[in-house]
């Protein structure tokens, strides 16, 4: 891509680092991007600077905002003794768009992986288990239906019950393997209200 000059080929290769990005998306982007009037490059680069400075873990769910606490844990007609658990921020924002959901939840950031070396204390569970000091009724295990996610699953599952909180596991109308986030809001809500206890 010589023929490019070094500007195009930076933009171009700094893009194709996106994920889902490849060569050919990256070019067409660096070109639409060229295009744009100049306003919108720099709304388009300051809000990627800003939101990169500013966002950080919620202190109590530990999902992405840019608020010490986020709009969900601050809001006070949610049931915080309903505790639904997702692997991140994504999954969350899947079951929030079904707007039937009306408790809090814990972003672990991430699956028990044995076969990838993430161990427990690599995902936010010392952080759940400190909340359910707190008073807590429910805990709705929605990690994913893969391994990684089932081997979480059970691992909480063998956490919490000893606490005597209830706890139980979103219904497996999920495809296996598959991510939340891909899946449609009314699988989703079947998912919820088909939940076993555990
Ligand atoms: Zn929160």
């Amino acid at each position: 891509m010589e023929y490019y000059g070094s500007q195009i080929n930076k933009l171009i290769e700094e893009l194709s680092r996106l994920p889902g990005i490849g060569a050919k998306s990256a070019q067409r982007l660096a070109f639409h991007i060229i295009g744009m009037p100049r306003e919108q490059v720099e709304s388009l680069s300051s809000a990627i600077i800003s939101a990169k400075t500013n966002v950080r873990y919620c202190s109590c769910c530990y999902t992405l905002t840019d608020e010490e606490l986020c709009p969900i844990c601050s809001n006070p007609s949610r049931n915080h003794k309903v505790i639904m658990v997702v692997e991140n921020t994504r999954d969350m924002a899947a079951y929030e768009k079904t707007q039937k959901y009306d408790g809090v939840y814990h972003v672990l950031h991430g699956a028990i992986s044995p076969m990838l070396g993430i161990g427990p204390n690599d995902i936010k569970l010392k952080e759940l288990m400190k909340r359910l000091e707190g008073d807590v009724e429910e805990v709705i295990i929605a990690t994913n239906s893969s391994l990684e996610g089932e081997t979480t699953a059970m691992y909480i599952s063998k956490l919490v019950k000893p606490t005597g909180i209830k706890v139980s596991r979103i219904a497996s109308g999920v495809p296996v393997g598959g991510d939340l986030e891909n899946i449609d809001e009314i699988t989703l809500l079947r998912a919820l209200e088909g939940r076993t206890l555990l």
